[in-house]
C-alpha cells in the first residue's frame, strides 16, 4: 500500500518553537513544570516527562523552580501570580495567539464589546478572557450562543476567532450577531497554519486515487479533529494517535493511503504510522 501525504501537515511553527524551547530547557539541566499540556498530545507530554518536565493543572502545584507557558498562552495575570509564588518563567506562547491578546486589548480599550468565537473551555479563548470584567465580553460558538442576548444595546463589536477554527464553520453565527448589532468588526485571527493543514487535507479528501485518509493526532486536540472532520465528509478516515492505533481490516482493497496529522503531532509520530502502513 502507497502512502501520500498531505501538502501541509504536523506541527505548526508555534508548536515546533514551544517545543524547541522545552527541550533546550531541559538540555541545560533545568527542571521546571508545563501548565496544561504543552500541545494537546499525549506522546509529546510523556516525552517532555521524560525530560524531567511535568504537566500540571495549577501554578499552585509547582514545586519546580519554573514554569512554562505553554504555545496557547496564559491570562496576563498569570505572570504575576507565577512571580508572587516565586517561580521563574519559560514562556512559549505562540506568537499569533499573544497578537490576539494585544489586538483585544486595544479594542477593550477603545470601547469595543469582545466577542471571542470559540471553546470557553479552551486555555486558549481562557487566556483572553480570565482577567476580563464578564460584562466586556461573551464566548459564543453557535446560533443558539447568540440568543437571548441584546446585541444592538452595544455601539461596537469586534469579533475574534480562536486560532484553530475554521471560520467558514461559524460564518453563521457571526452574521446572525451583524444581523442584530449595530456595528461589528472582525479581526483576521484564523492562525494560516491550521488553514494550510485544513486546505491541504481537502485536497487529499478530494483526491480520488485516495481511498481512506489516516489523520494522526491527540484525542483532544481541537485542531486534529477538524481535520478529521474534513476528511470523513468525503471518504473513510480514521483518527490515530499512533501506529498501534491502525487496523488492517480499514485498508482491504486500498492502494493508496492519504496520510495528514493536527498541529500538535510530532514528526517522529507520523513516520511511525507511514511506516507501518507501508509495511501493511
Ligand atoms: S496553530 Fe497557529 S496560533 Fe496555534 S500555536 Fe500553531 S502557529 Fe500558533
Amino acid at each position: 500500500m502507497k502512502v501520500k501525504r498531505a501538502e501541509k501537515y504536523g506541527f505548526c511553527s508555534g508548536v515546533r518553537i514551544a517545543d524547541m524551547k522545552v527541550k533546550r530547557f531541559a538540555a541545560a539541566g533545568n527542571t521546571g513544570a508545563i501548565l496544561g499540556q504543552v500541545v494537546h498530545n499525549e506522546r509529546v507530554v510523556q516525552e517532555m516527562e521524560d525530560l524531567g518536565v511535568r504537566t500540571v493543572e495549577a501554578l499552585e502545584s509547582v514545586s519546580e523552580p519554573t514554569i512554562v507557558f505553554s504555545a496557547h498562552g496564559v491570562p496576563p495575570s498569570y505572570h504575576e501570580k507565577a512571580s508572587g509564588l516565586g517561580l521563574r518563567i519559560l514562556d512559549t506562547t505562540c506568537k499569533f495567539v499573544y497578537d490576539i491578546h494585544w489586538e483585544s486589548k486595544q479594542a477593550r480599550e477603545a470601547g469595543h464589546h469582545l466577542v471571542f468565537i470559540g471553546d470557553p473551555n479552551h486555555r486558549e479563548v481562557i487566556g483572553y478572557t480570565n482577567d476580563l470584567d464578564p460584562s466586556t465580553y461573551h464566548i459564543v460558538s453557535t446560533v443558539a450562543d447568540i440568543e437571548g442576548v441584546d446585541w444592538s444595546q452595544y455601539e461596537n463589536i469586534k469579533v475574534f476567532y480562536q486560532t484553530t477554527l475554521n471560520a467558514e464553520d461559524y460564518e453563521e453565527v457571526v452574521r446572525a450577531i451583524e444581523a442584530r448589532a449595530r456595528e461589528v468588526r472582525r479581526a483576521d485571527t484564523i492562525c494560516y497554519a491550521t488553514k494550510e493543514n485544513q486546505d491541504a487535507a481537502r485536497a487529499l479528501a478530494e483526491d480520488d486515487t485516495v481511498g481512506v485518509i489516516v489523520v494522526v493526532g491527540g484525542k483532544k486536540s481541537a485542531n486534529t479533529k477538524h481535520l478529521w472532520d474534513i476528511c470523513k465528509d468525503a471518504k473513510p478516515s480514521y483518527l490515530v494517535q499512533g501506529a498501534d492505533d491502525l487496523d488492517p481490516a480499514w485498508f482491504a482493497g486500498v492502494d493508496i493511503v492519504g496520510l495528514t496529522a493536527g498541529a500538535s503531532t510530532p514528526d517522529y509520530v507520523i513516520d511511525e504510522v507511514e511506516r507501518r502502513l507501508s509495511s501493511l
